[in-house]
């Protein structure tokens, strides 16, 4: 079952909210530049 979880490209450092399905690991891609260096944040985390 999949949840909402933030995102944060590396790249970029453009942060969305995307689905996120814990039983798969998929890679991900920024959808404002393309990167697939994007890492999951935690629902704490605020901006840094
Ligand atoms: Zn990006």
């Amino acid at each position: 079952m999949a949840e909402e979880a933030k995102f944060k490209c590396l790249r970029c450092n453009h942060e969305y909210t995307d689905s996120y399905d814990p039983d798969k690991i998929e890679e991900r891609s920024c959808p404002k530049c393309g990167s697939n260096s994007v890492r999951r944040l935690k629902e704490e985390a605020s901006k840094g």
